[in-house]
């Protein structure tokens, strides 16, 4: 439903919860976020974004200093309302993180053959074969990288999605990709944030730049380049918001 990614130099965790936060209007039913802290380190909850904010204050403490994360808000499609259901979702050795808006059509059968070779799933959800088959693809060739992996992943895939993916093997980018689900990248001073829509952006920067259907980008501290999934670079117009 509501997806909310930061890089760059600030504590990424408060920044999180706040665009969270700033996304409650469209409604969810679940919340979570993951950062990278030298390993992942997330926290998901079911209910309201202050039931994520108490874990964040009573746990939260391993979070504390990243400065690279993605955060959702769930509107259950796939899979009952609950903890574990909640997004992110992650790969069995929990180094890669992924958050889903939108639905995989052909989940079902992505999820049997993962499962015939030994993928095994902890949620419901449709969004959670994306991150096992970007982990599969990914260790097939590791030459391919996080965004090589995305990239093929995705050629697997039916459906519409707006996703945020980010692996601790490489801990500074987030790479992210839409298709019939929007996504927005917020451009500040050695910092960039990902959103669904432009409200928890507009706090930060009033520039923005709108991904296409079929588009992937890769977002760092310093700099962000926007291809098709086919891997052909695409030249962006930045937006001004007015405020
Ligand atoms: N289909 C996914 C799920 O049920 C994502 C739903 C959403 O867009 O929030 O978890």
């Amino acid at each position: 439903c509501g997806i909310i990614g930061y890089i760059g130099r600030r504590d990424a965790a408060p920044l999180l919860l706040n665009g969270l936060k700033r996304l409650e209007y469209r409604g969810y039913d679940s919340a979570g976020m993951a950062v990278m802290n030298g390993s992942m380190q997330m926290l998901k909850k079911k209910g309201s974004v202050s039931n994520l904010e108490e874990l964040l204050n009573v746990s939260g403490t391993v979070m504390l200093g990243a400065t690279v994360g993605i955060a959702h808000t769930r509107w259950a499609t796939h899979g009952d309302p609950s903890d574990r259901n909640a997004h992110p979702h992650m790969n069995v050795s929990g180094d890669i993180a992924l958050i889903h808006n939108g639905i995989i059509e052909n989940y079902s059968s992505l999820k049997q053959e993962l499962i015939a070779e030994g993928y095994a799933f902890e949620s419901d959800t449709d969004s959670e074969v994306l991150v096992h088959l970007i982990d599969r693809i990914w260790k097939n060739d590791p030459a391919l990288g996080l965004e090589g992996a995305v990239r093929q992943a995705l050629r697997h895939v039916d459906g519409a999605y707006g996703i945020c993916v980010v692996s601790s093997r490489e801990p500074d980018k987030i790479v992210v990709a839409r298709k019939g689900s929007p996504l927005v990248i917020g451009l500040g001073e050695g910092e960039f944030f990902i959103a669904s829509d432009a409200a928890p952006i507009v706090e930060h920067t009033n520039k923005v730049v709108y991904l296409s259907d079929g588009e992937m980008a890769v977002v760092t501290r310093d700099s962000y380049t926007v291809k098709t999934i086919e891997n052909v670079e695409q030249q962006k117009r930045v937006t001004e918001l007015d405020f």
